[in-house]
């Protein structure tokens, strides 16, 4: 018999020959603008703590409060007995943030997204989604048991075609409101009008625009001005720009209650610690009222967008805190990644199989706590870099 190790050390060696072997930095700081990664002080431009609330003075205290009062673990499922005061209310301000009758926790938005698909569509039913879509929508769709159909990025044009031609009862159209490894929108006005004409619904994943996008941070619904029974599954994290960790879809009363009694990775999980809800009901109020750090971080996209043209630095557009720059090759964007960290820049060097063959690329995020000069610093960095790269590569 041939061990589980020879098999998969085969597989190591294709990926380690191929430049695409994952390896962990170890953070040891907070999240934060100035990070120490690997025993090297540096300027963080990797995490997706977007409003910089993720070591925020009120959140903690909340989370300490909340620890005292409630303790660590929430003990059980939330059908269990895991259901808390700090979830309650955390669920019942999340529904009026949303501008939704009712919001349900979910543990992380990876569950979110596998456990509404699930409960929500089965043999027989049909379920579209962009090929951009993060990984979790896409396992939601492929653990359904529905026909699943992918559509190239972007292209309604396409959606509206397995739509239209498909005599399934019961379709749903699922997306990315923000593109995470792209930073790009979702047409949601579009799609919204495909999933009508097509008897659809409409399931958005604002994972990266909650909180960033929107004068009030309430996320694409409100950066489109959508009217929200337009989009009637609204699924979003809290681990990004609220700065804690966990979930939430947002939806009329029927939808909530058939998640809780449908859901499977709602039913069988345990509860988010209540001092996590506690940390993200103070971030959910710092999203509403200190809209200058939405401000701010709209002032420093424009502005490395700015700086990017003018260096000649192949950054793709995008009007959100996600800023990738192109590199293609994967070799390549693994000596990037290395020679920013030794300059004292952390960004994130993504590859296939996170994204397309061909694109691999810096996958560099802003968050309100950013100073210009620090992307400006960045920048220069960048730009010599990659007059290195071009010259070592030619
Ligand atoms: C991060 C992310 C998720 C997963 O959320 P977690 O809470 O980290 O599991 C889901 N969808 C999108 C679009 C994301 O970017």
């Amino acid at each position: 018999m041939v061990s589980p190790d020879a098999v998969l050390q085969l597989e190591l060696d294709t990926r380690q020959r191929q430049s695409r072997y994952r390896q962990r930095k170890i953070l040891q700081s907070p999240q934060g603008v100035e990070v120490l990664v690997d025993g090297r002080r540096c300027l963080g431009f990797s995490s997706n703590d977007y409003l910089g609330l993720a070591n925020h003075p009120a959140l903690i205290a909340a989370f300490q409060q909340a620890s005292n009062q409630y303790g660590v673990g929430s003990g059980a499922s939330h059908l269990v007995s895991g259901h808390g005061t700090e979830h309650q209310a955390l669920e019942e301000e999340l529904a009026a943030f949303t501008g939704r009758p009712r919001a349900l926790l979910f543990s992380t938005g990876y569950m979110a997204n596998v456990g509404v698909i699930r409960a929500l569509m089965g043999q027989g039913d049909l379920v579209v989604q962009d090929k951009l879509n993060h990984a979790s929508l896409l396992d939601g769709g492929f653990l359904c048991r529905a026909q699943f159909e992918r559509y190239a990025h972007g292209k309604g044009t396409a959606a509206q075609a397995l739509l239209a031609g498909n005599s399934a009862q019961r379709k749903l159209l699922a997306t990315d409101g923000v593109f995470s490894m792209d930073g790009d929108l979702a047409d949601l006005p579009t799609l919204a009008d495909i999933a009508d004409q097509n008897n659809a619904w409409l399931l958005v994943d604002d994972a990266h625009g909650f909180g960033v996008l929107g004068e009030s941070g309430r996320g694409i619904c409100e950066h489109f001005a959508m009217d929200i029974n337009r989009l009637p599954i609204l699924v979003g994290t809290l681990g990004k720009s609220f700065g804690t960790f966990g979930a939430f879809v947002a939806g009329s009363e029927v939808l909530i209650e058939s998640l809780i009694q449908f859901a499977r990775t709602y039913i069988y999980t345990t509860a988010l610690p209540p001092a996590v809800a506690a940390a993200s009901r103070v971030a959910l109020t710092l999203i509403d009222r200190e809209s200058w750090r939405r401000e701010k971080l709209q002032g420093l996209i424009a502005h490395f967008q700015q700086g990017a043209a003018e260096r000649g630095i192949p950054v793709m557009a995008s009007s959100t805190p996600i800023q990738p720059v192109l590199i293609g090759d994967d070799k390549n964007v693994v000596t990037m990644g290395e020679y920013l960290l030794k300059a004292g820049f952390w960004t994130g060097a993504i590859r296939p199989p996170t994204v397309p063959v061909g694109s691999a690329r810096l996958r560099i995020t802003l968050t309100a706590e950013h100073e210009v000069a620090q992307l400006d610093a960045l920048l220069d960095t960048l730009a010599v870099a990659l007059k290195t790269l071009g010259s070592d590569t030619e």
